[in-house]
This record gives C-alpha cells, sequence and structure tokens, in this order.
C-alpha cells in the first residue's frame, strides 16, 4: 500500500492522527507532514499483511524477483524528486542522497538476483531422505533509523519482498516523507496492496504494539544500542526473533607503509559522508608512529576545505539532524580537551547566516585515548580522534578495545599484512584500503554490542527464511 496504514474511524482514534511536522535541519522549515498514528493502525496494518502476504508468497520466484528489481529501477529513475526529499528531511548534500538511492537500489537488484538461488535441499540417508525448504516467515517489522531514511529501510525491504514476506515499518520520526516515498514506489513496481505498509508516529506506542502481535513473525531493527536493547526485550515476551543493527565504534589503522593519499581518501569517505553521522564511521584513528605527523597535516588541510551548508548548495557538510546531535558533539569535543586531547582542528560550530545551528567544524583531536568519551561512545559528528600507536599488535589491540564490533577499516602497504591485521579485528566487516566496503552484494551486520543478524547478499535473504525440514521414510 502506498500511504500511512489507515484513516481515522472514530473519535477516540482521533487524537492520534494528529499530525505531525517534517522539518528540514539545516533551516528548520516544514518540508512536510505525517499522521500521529497508533497502536489500532499497527493491528489493522498487520491484518492488511497478513490477508495479502499467502497470495504474494505464492507467486512463483521470478515473478516477485521481476518486482523486486523493478522497484529498484524505479527508484533509479524517481533519483531527482527522491534525492531532494532525502535532503529536505536529513539535510545530507544532495549528491550523497543520489548515492544513498543507487545503494539503496542495488539492495533490490541483488535480492532479486540471489532469491532464485535458494532452492529446496534434499538430504539422503539411509532409509530416509529429507528435504529442507525455504519458506518465507510472513509478515515481518522492521524500525529504521534517520541517517540513512531510504537505505535503511531497502536493505530490509528488499528481503522481505523477495522472499515473500510482507513489512510493516516505522520509520525514524525525523525522516517518515521518505518511506513513504518508497512505499508508493513500491506499489507502483507491482508491489501489492498491505505487503509493504508505513506507519508514522510515537514510536515507544507503535514499537510496542508491532512487538505485541503475535502475526509478526520476525523484527528487524537500525538504531541505537540502547533502544535496540529495549526492542530485544520486548521482542522476548512472544519470542519474536530479531536482527539488531545497532551502534558501531569503527576504528582506522594507518600503517607506516601505507600510500599516504589512499589513506586520505579511505578517511574522508568514510568518516565524513552524512557529517559523520554512520553507523560505520571511524571513531579512532589509529596511526602508526611513522605515517602519524604526515597523515594529520594532509588530513587537517583536506577536513579543513571541506564546505557546510544545505545539501542543496552544492556542500561537502549538511546539518547534524537536529540540537541533541550537536550538543553530543560538543560534549565529546570537550571532555576530549579535558582528558588533555590538542584539538588541532575545528572544535567549534560554523555560523551560517540564515540556517539552523548546527554545523559542527570537522574536528582533529590528537592523543585520543580510552579515557575519553569519544573513545567509548559514537559521536556522530565531524570528529576525528587520534591516537598513535608503534607496532602491530598494539594497533590491535587498541582497534580491538570497543564495547562494539561493526565495520573496522585497515590502510597499509602489504596485501598480505592487510589480509592479517583483518583477520585479527573483532569486527563484522573490515574495509583494508576501502573506504565503502558495505555494499549489497555482501552480508552486513556486527558483534558484540553492534548487534547481530546480517542485511545484503544471500546471507541476508535467509534473514526472512524458515528452513523447515520434511522427512521421508523411502
Ligand atoms: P538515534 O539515536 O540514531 O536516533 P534511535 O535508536 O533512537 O537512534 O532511533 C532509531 C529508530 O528507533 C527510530 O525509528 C526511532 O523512532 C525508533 N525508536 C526510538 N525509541 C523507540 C522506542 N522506545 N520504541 C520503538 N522505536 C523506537
Amino acid at each position: 500500500m502506498s500511504k500511512p496504514a489507515s484513516t481515522p474511524s472514530d473519535p477516540l482514534r482521533e487524537v492520534e492522527h494528529a499530525v505531525l511536522p517534517v522539518c528540514d535541519p539545516a533551516t528548520d522549515q516544514v518540508v512536510g507532514e505525517v499522521p500521529c498514528q497508533g497502536p489500532a493502525d499497527v493491528a489493522d496494518a498487520v491484518d492488511r499483511a497478513a490477508s495479502a502476504q499467502p497470495d504474494w508468497a505464492r507467486r512463483p520466484t521470478m515473478e516477485r524477483a521481476e518486482i523486486v528489481s523493478e522497484v529498484g529501477r524505479r527508484l533509479r529513475e524517481d533519483d531527482r524528486a527522491l534525492s531532494r526529499l532525502i535532503t529536505a528531511e536529513q539535510g545530507k548534500p544532495l549528491g550523497e542522497s543520489e548515492a544513498e538511492i543507487a545503494y539503496a537500489a542495488s539492495f533490490f537488484e541483488v535480492a532479486a538476483a540471489e532469491i532464485g538461488a535458494i532452492v529446496p535441499e534434499e538430504i539422503v540417508m539411509t532409509g530416509k531422505r529429507a528435504t529442507i525448504e525455504y519458506r518465507p516467515m510472513g509478515v515481518t517489522a522492521a524500525i529504521t533509523p534517520w541517517n540513512f531514511p531510504l537505505a535503511m529501510l531497502a536493505k530490509k525491504a528488499a528481503a522481505a519482498l523477495a522472499t515473500g514476506c510482507g513489512q510493516i515499518v516505522k520509520p525514524a520520526e525525523q525522516t517518515p516523507l521518505t518511506a513513504i516515498r518508497f512505499a508508493e514506489i513500491a506499489a507502483s513496481a507491482g508491489v501489492p496492496d498491505g505487503i509493504i505498509q508505513i506507519l508514522t508516529g510515537d514510536p515507544d506506542p507503535l514499537g510496542d504494539a508491532i512487538l505485541r502481535d503475535p502475526r509478526v513473525r520476525r523484527f528487524s531493527f537500525t538504531g541505537s544500542t540502547e533502544v535496540g536493547r529495549l526492542l530485544m526485550s520486548r521482542a522476548a515476551r512472544q519470542p519474536l526473533p530479531v536482527s539488531l543493527e545497532l551502534g558501531g565504534h569503527a576504528p582506522l589503522l594507518v600503517f607506516d607503509d601505507a600510500d599516504l593519499d589512499r589513506a586520505i581518501e579511505v578517511t574522508m569517505a568514510a568518516k565524513f559522508r552524512n557529517a559523520g553521522q554512520t553507523c560505520i564511521a571511524p571513531n579512532r584513528i589509529l596511526l602508526q608512529s611513522g605515517i602519524h605527523d604526515r597523515y594529520v597535516e594532509a588530513l587537517s588541510r583536506r577536513a579543513a576545505a571541506l564546505t557546510s551548508g544545505r545539501g542543496v548548495d552544492g556542500v561537502d557538510l549538511g546539518p547534524l539532524i537536529d540540537d541533541a546531535a550537536v550538543a553530543k558533539v560538543e560534549t565529546h569535543v570537550g571532555d576530549a580537551e579535558e582528558h588533555g586531547g590538542d584539538i588541532v582542528l575545528g572544535g567549534g560550530r560554523r555560523s551560517l547566516p540564515g540556517l539552523a545551528d548546527r554545523f559542527p567544524e570537522p574536528t582533529i583531536i590528537l592523543g585520543a585515548d580510552p579515557r575519553m568519551l569519544c573513545w567509548r561512545e559514537e559521536t556522530f559528528g565531524p570528529v576525528c580522534p587520534i591516537r598513535r600507536f608503534e607496532t602491530a599488535e598494539e594497533g590491535i589491540r587498541l582497534a580491538n578495545d570497543s564495547s562494539y564490533g561493526l565495520a573496522a577499516y585497515v590502510v597499509c602497504g602489504s596485501a598480505s599484512q592487510g589480509a592479517r591485521i583483518a583477520q585479527s579485528l573483532e569486527y563484522g566487516i573490515v574495509g583494508v584500503n576501502d573506504g565503502l566496503p558495505a555494499v549489497a552484494q555482501v552480508p552486513f551486520g556486527g558483534v558484540k554490542h553492534s548487534g547481530f543478524g546480517r542485511e545484503g547478499g544471500r546471507l541476508g535473504l535467509h534473514e526472512y527464511l524458515v528452513p523447515t525440514t520434511i522427512s521421508r521414510v523411502d
């Protein structure tokens, strides 16, 4: 279906259907509004999904795959309008919104290609044989964050659609318009009514109602570790299987023999995308002594040249999503300074006439250490804490000194050293000389407090399938 799940039908529910404004974080201008839905709407949405899903699942796999791939095509076709919408409600530069659309579309293309490879398996034993079928889980639900309003939804919806599931999605309150537009595009590509539905409103009651509904068979969440813990405990009431893609605290290790230009390119791509608001952004930059000074000089030059402003104005850095995000960045920078960190670039805000005050300067902190907040918690801003190390063993120990385990980066001159270091890192995804390791073809997800479950590639589809064994005596 293409619209938020339902319309008010009785006076008691009208309170819930007050509208919620959606604002441009760069200007605070209202760019749209969405209904404030509640538990009754969740029940309606699950009803509709539960009646539509069996037919969707019965469609021949290749017919479904054709529709899934058409969703990807239409996302790419709608690129101009959709990128403006993402930038309007999220703030990121237009070019990054376009890249996000291409990334999102690739999940549909990969899911459509991979689903055909998942076929029943036959295990032959003495006197009997078993068939293992992969069946769609049924109605599924997702809660998505604001930093990649389209891509984080696409990862979940592509797998749900390709496997024959339905999905109820609650997008972040900051960025619901992209999700609503996505559902319209999916409907135009041939996704049947009820199979993808968007619910908007107060997250807590919506999430609670979703997780209580026994017809929901899987829950997928991308967001903070704190909220992930809460939702997992609520899912445990059924219990309901969950996938959690939570926070990250990526280390970026640069070794003496690294190509300096490559190291800077990897850093710029991984750190400053979305003004640092990504769960795979490097939060601890670990530099071997021999390259430390040259790297800091080169990074300072490049980071200082980054421009800030409205995403539609051709800038490098958009605003942070809200005032709390800016306050967190400033707390981390202040705390690092108190603990002896040396701020060699930035540390303040850029004041831009006519715009909201949400543009922290690109910031470099030398002498970062484990006592600092920025060493332990995600900063989610354009801040680069840097620390020096001597030996590879020390670098690896510092890199693994985190309760998170989502992404890590290594930049070095030798492929065999890169592979060896990567094997020692306790992270779900490691980029070696690669600042953008997360692509739709490969599984993405974390270890430790970064969560569990995988999205992308064939493994991502298995999250939405139940292996069912049918055993027969010969
Ligand atoms: P962030 O700190 O990046 O905003 P959150 O974990 O708070 O990350 O938000 C990610 C998603 O989780 C958003 O869609 C948000 O609305 C949702 N969310 C936050 N709190 C709750 C909650 N109590 N119940 C259900 N969903 C929630």
